[in-house]
C-alpha cells in the first residue's frame, strides 16, 4: 500500500452549555443567579514528528473527534475545559484543506497546527446581571467545535536516498541506523511504500534518510506507481547507491548492474543527474573472494565516494553515515523545492453573512450566523431578546430590509426559519 496521501475528519468538542440557576436562600424567595458557565470544548491539534513516518494510520483511523467542554452548574460553578486532543503526523506533511487551500507545511520536528478550534463555553446567567437586569433567565449553550475534512499529503523531506536493486540491503541499512521497521526479506518488492528514518550522529547531528521503491520495483509494478514514489526522490539531497556484490566475480558484470540503476534514474528525471551520489557495496561479511577494493578504486572518479558496507556486522556503517552527513554538509547550499502554495493567512478577514432571496424566501448565511443560531436557546425569551441585539449589531436586519424582506416573510438564519416581522414596535424589525 503506498500510503502519501490520505483524508481525515477533525471535529473539535462544543462548549459546555451555560446554566440558568438561582441561589436558594432561607428568607429569600429568588436568590441571585449563579449559573456558572460551560467549559471551552477540545481542540484537535496536529503535531509534527520524527518518529511518526507515515500516514498509514490514518487510513485505519480517520475520524478524530474532541470532546464536549463540561457544563456549568449552579452556584457559580464553571465547567471544566477539554484538554486539546493531539494528532501526530510524520515531519514533511502538508495539511490542506479537503478541496482547498494548503493550511499547514509541517516541516519541522515538534510544530504545531490548530486543526480544529473547540467552541467556547456558554456563558451561564450569572454572568449576565446588569442594573437593569437583576435576574436573567439568559444563558448560552456552547459554540459548536470546528469540523473539517482534510487532507494530508506527505513531502518527504528526506536529505539521504537510497536506490539500489531489490534485494541490495535497503531496508536493512535503514533499519540498522534509524528507528524505522522496514519490512526485510530476502525477494524483491518487499517495500511497497516510501520508509522514512532519522539517523542520529554524535554531537546533535541528524538527516533523515529514505528508502525509496521505484527504480526496477516500480517500473515492473506499473509506470504510475514507479513515478509517484520517485517524485520524493527527487527532493532528496544525497544518494547511496547500493550494490549487492554477492555473486558477482567480475568488473564487468558490477558495471552493468550500477549502470542499470544510472539508466533508471536519468530516465526518470534528468533531476537525478544532479545529486550527488555515494556508491556502496553491500553484505561484505558475505563476500568471499571478491577484490572489493580493487572495483572501488577504478569506480572513485564517478561518485563523492565509493564505499563498503556490512548491515549484519555493522562494519563500515559509521564512516558512510559520516560522509552522507558531509556531502548533505555540501549540498545545503543547494535549493531544496518547495510546495507550489505558499500557506495562505488563516485569519484573513471574512465576510460575516450572505442574504439571498430565492422564491420569495431569505437566507441569512455564515459561520457567524451559524454560531450564534446554535448558541441560543430560542424558547428562553430574554436569551431570544440577545439573540436579536447580536443580529441588529451584526446588521442582518438592516440587511434583511434593503433587500425588501416584508412583514411575514420567512427568513432562514442557516437552518432555523423565522419570520420577518416588519414595523410592530416603531422601527425595530424583528424576527420572531
Ligand atoms: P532491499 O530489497 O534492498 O530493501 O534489501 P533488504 O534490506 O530487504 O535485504 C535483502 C536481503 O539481503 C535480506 O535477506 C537481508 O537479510 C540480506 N542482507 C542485507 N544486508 C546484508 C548484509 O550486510 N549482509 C548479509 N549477509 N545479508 C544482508
Ligand atoms: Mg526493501
Amino acid at each position: 500500500m503506498i500510503v502519501d496521501e490520505v483524508k481525515i475528519t477533525v471535529e473539535a468538542g462544543k462548549g459546555g452549555d451555560g446554566c440558568i440557576s438561582f441561589r436558594r436562600e432561607k428568607y429569600v424567595p429568588k436568590g441571585g443567579p449563579d449559573g456558572g458557565n460551560g467549559g471551552r470544548g477540545g481542540d484537535i491539534v496536529l503535531e509534527a514528528r520524527n518518529d511518526v513516518s507515515t500516514l498509514v494510520d490514518f487510513i485505519y483511523r480517520p475520524l478524530y473527534q474532541a470532546k464536549h467542554g463540561e457544563h456549568g452548574r449552579g452556584k457559580k460553578q464553571h465547567g471544566h475545559a477539554i484538554e486539546p486532543m493531539i494528532v501526530r503526523v510524520p515531519v514533511g506533511t502538508l495539511v490542506w484543506e479537503d478541496g482547498g487551500d494548503l493550511l499547514a507545511d509541517m516541516n519541522e520536528e515538534g510544530m504545531r497546527f490548530l486543526a480544529a478550534r473547540g467552541g467556547r463555553g456558554g456563558r451561564g446567567n450569572a454572568t449576565f446581571v446588569t442594573s437593569t437586569q437583576q435576574a436573567p433567565r439568559l444563558a448560552e449553550k456552547g459554540e459548536p467545535g470546528e469540523s473539517k475534512n482534510l487532507r494530508l499529503e506527505l513531502r518527504l523531506l528526506a536529505d539521504v536516498g537510497l536506490v539500489g536493486f531489490p534485494n541490495a540491503g535497503k531496508s536493512t541499512l535503514l533499519s540498522r541506523c534509524t528507528k524505522a521497521r522496514p519490512k526485510i526479506a530476502d525477494y524483491p518488492f518487499t517495500t511497497l511504500e516510501p520508509q522514512l528514518g532519522v539517523v542520529q550522529l554524535p554531537g546533535e547531528r541528524n538527516f533523515v534518510m529514505a528508502d525509496v521503491p521505484g527504480l526496477i520495483e516500480g517500473a515492473s509494478l506499473g509506470k504510475g506507481l514507479g513515478i509517484k514514489f520517485l517524485r520524493h526522490l527527487e527532493r532528496t539531497r544525497v544518494l547511496l547507491h547500493l550494490v549487492d556484490l554477492t555473486g558477482i566475480t567480475q568488473f564487468r558484470d558490477l558495471q552493468k548492474r550500477i549502470q542499470t540503476i544510472q539508466a533508471e534514474l536519468k530516465n526518470h528525471s534528468p533531476k537525478f543527474l544532479k545529486i550527488p551520489q555515494i556508491l556502496v557495496f553491500t553484505k561484505l561479511d558475505a563476500l568471499t573472494e571478491v577484490d572489493h577494493l580493487k572495483w572501488a578504486a577504478k569506480l572513485k572518479d564517478r561518485y563523492l565516494a565509493v564505499m563498503a558496507i556490512s548491515a549484519v556486522t555493522g562494519k563500515g556503517l559509521r564512516e558512510l553515515l559520516e560522509a552522507a552527513w558531509d556531502a548533505l554538509k555540501k549540498a545545503a547550499d543547494a535549493p531544496i523545492e518547495q510546495p507550489s502554495v505558499a500557506p495562505k493567512n488563516l485569519y484573513q478577514a471574512k465576510v460575516r453573512f450572505t442574504v439571498d432571496k430565492r422564491d420569495g424566501i431569505f437566507y441569512v448565511e455564515g459561520a457567524e450566523i451559524k454560531k450564534w443560531v446554535a448558541m441560543t436557546r430560542f424558547e428562553v425569551r430574554d436569551s431570544l431578546e440577545r439573540f436579536h441585539k447580536i443580529l441588529g449589531k451584526m446588521g442582518v436586519l438592516r440587511e434583511l430590509k434593503k433587500q425588501g424582506a416584508k412583514e411575514g416573510d420567512t427568513v432562514f438564519l442557516e437552518d432555523r426559519e423565522l419570520i420577518f416581522d416588519g414595523d410592530r414596535k416603531g422601527n425595530h424589525e424583528r424576527l420572531t
